[in-house]
């Protein structure tokens, strides 16, 4: 690897291009230069896979206080009631803005306006609330933002550059420092850094996050000692496929939402005896009584039916996903669909304000990399792209309103380095394995201090591992491995069960 004396200096520098990023790059573009790093293509992100849509209380006989009520409902206490308020308020704007980019939305049949959204249902809401562009509503959302990016002349893109570390100076942080494609290291300086990289559902061995997703914003912030919380709710998707061929492919709560219903080998409808929401009660629920009927009768996976609905309106609503399930054989106007859960979301994160600021001086952070408040212990569907959007626009409007001169000088971070990938692999594999299993959806104390030892122990021997040659596996392999403890001390200090954390140890007999 190749280290360059010279370092690039910008006004903003953004980590990350899924929606979080790129919303805060176009909004702070207007008032300075932008250079955003991501680590793959620009397309590729958790963005670009979001199925259901987005959620905005634009329909007629819906209002910004339901919506804020079922936030609060899934947050079950432990949300930021401000933080939720400005989400839900701020909502309807920002479908419109993505409106004006070029993002085409499904209408309602007959539609005479432009904005006539049709608007679909998912879990936990309370009114048809979702706008969405077919079933891969993320992909349509990302065609737009990367066209608008690409074509502003303030933004400059570097591709397949992943970050290392934050640079610091004074406690202040002045930009990251990245390898770039042709592995050459650089430094980036910039007066505000956004942090948009994301999850980190690759921590577990199932999950519907595409390969971008291991934590390595997390990992950059509890590095530089930025604070971060609520890493123990982690949401598990309950119907992702279980299939050898497309592995935790995710089918969309919107089937649910369409009179989808989830059955056990025999046929036995079971979420009657959890939920009186049943199929449209919240995620936690469905994945754990998902989880709880597949050990009570040793399966594998249980079904969701769609057998009994129109075959027309499922293909029109989900074309992405009957073409995926036709793939491997599956017709879903004929056959029931075999699902699992599987990991899908981090709610926690690094702490951000309104504003997006984190508690770094110089530090923004927005996405799904942070934790704003508005999830509480459980995500509402569909809310968690809204917040990307909603919050990064605050961030780059309080950053740009602060003047704030370019940086000059960095402190050295300390070196990074890198083992050899069969090594990366296997480490990432084994704490992969652990997580599913002992810091999943059902946890138990026993468990998940057996976890914390054992993870501890591979970044142990991720350490005491000889130096090799720079891979990106690597770093995001100890990206991983610097979270997963950090989330299994959350897990356990969080002494009840609330939302999406359940300790099986903590049920009252
Ligand atoms: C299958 C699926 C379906 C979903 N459906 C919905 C839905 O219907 N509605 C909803 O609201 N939410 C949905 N979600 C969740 C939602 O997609 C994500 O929470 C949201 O897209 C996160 O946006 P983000 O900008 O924070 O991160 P991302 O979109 O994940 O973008 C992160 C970016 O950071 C880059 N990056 C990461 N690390 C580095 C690094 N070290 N250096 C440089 N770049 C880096 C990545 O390459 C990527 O470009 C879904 C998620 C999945 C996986």
């Amino acid at each position: 690897m190749t280290r360059e004396s010279q370092h690039i200096s910008t006004d903003f520098l953004v980590l990350g291009s899924g929606l979080a990023g790129l919303t805060f790059a176009l909004h702070a573009a207007g008032h300075g230069q932008v250079t955003i790093l991501t680590k793959a293509e620009l397309f590729e992100s958790n963005t670009s896979y979001a199925q259901g849509g987005i959620a905005a209380a634009i329909g007629e006989s819906d209002s910004w206080k339901l919506h804020e009520e079922d936030t609060l409902t899934a947050g079950a206490g432990l949300c930021d009631p401000g933080a939720v308020r400005f989400l839900v308020q701020n909502a309807p704007d920002s479908i419109h803005w993505l409106a004006t980019l070029g993002v085409r939305f499904d209408r309602e049949e007959g539609a005479t306006s432009l904005t006539d959204w049709a608007l679909g249902r998912e879990g936990g809401h309370s009114r048809n609330r979702i706008v969405h562009h077919a079933d891969r509503t993320g992909w349509e959302v990302e065609r737009a933002m990367n066209a608008a990016v690409r074509a502003h002349p303030n933004v400059k893109i570097f591709e397949n550059a992943f970050a290392t570390d934050l640079l610091q100076a004074d406690g202040r942080c002045v930009g990251a420092r990245a390898v770039l494609a042709e592995e050459r290291e650089v430094d980036f300086l910039a007066a505000q850094t956004m942090l948009a990289t994301g999850g980190a559902g690759r921590l577990y061995q199932h999950s519907t996050n595409p390969r971008i997703a291991t934590g390595d914003g997390l990992a950059l912030a509890l590095r530089a000692g930025v604070p971060c919380s609520d890493l123990e709710f982690v949401q598990f998707h309950p119907t992702t496929l279980y299939h050898p061929q497309l592995r935790s492919f995710l089918i969309t709560e919107a089937a649910r939402g369409e009179g989808g219903t989830l059955r056990t080998h025999d046929g036995d409808r079971f979420m009657y005896d959890f939920d009186e929401q049943l199929e449209l009660a919240p995620r936690d629920i469905v994945a754990r009584a998902i989880d709880e009927e597949m050990r009570r009768r040793d399966t594998w996976c249980v079904y969701l039916d769609l057998t009994h609905l129109p075959r027309e309106r499922i293909e029109r609503h989900f074309p992405t996903i009957i073409e995926k399930l036709n793939s491997v054989g599956i017709q879903p106007h004929r056959h029931w669909i075999p699902i699992v859960p599987a990991q899908h979301y981090m709610c926690g994160g690094v702490i951000t304000d309104l504003t997006a600021q984190t508690g770094m001086p110089g530090l923004l952070a927005s996405g799904e990399v942070a934790r704003t408040g508005v999830h509480g212990a459980n995500r509402l569907a569909s809310n968690s792209l809204l917040e990307a959007m909603v919050f990064a626009k605050a961030g780059a409007q309080a950053a740009v309103a602060t003047k704030i001169e370019r940086p000059t000088h960095f402190e050295e971070p300390q070196v990074r380095r890198c083992v050899p990938e069969s090594d990366a692999i296997r480490l990432r594999r084994v704490l992969q394995k652990i997580m599913m299993e002992r810091v999943g959806i059902v946890r138990r104390d026993a468990g998940m201090n057996s976890a914390l030892m054992e993870s501890e122990a591979l970044l142990s021997d991720f350490a005491a591992l000889p130096e090799a040659p720079y891979s990106q596996y690597s770093m995001e392999a100890h990206n991983l491995l610097t979270v997963a403890p950090h989330l299994i001390r959350a897990a356990l200090a969080r002494r009840e069960n609330v939302g999406l954390h359940f300790n099986a140890d903590l049920v009252q007999s």
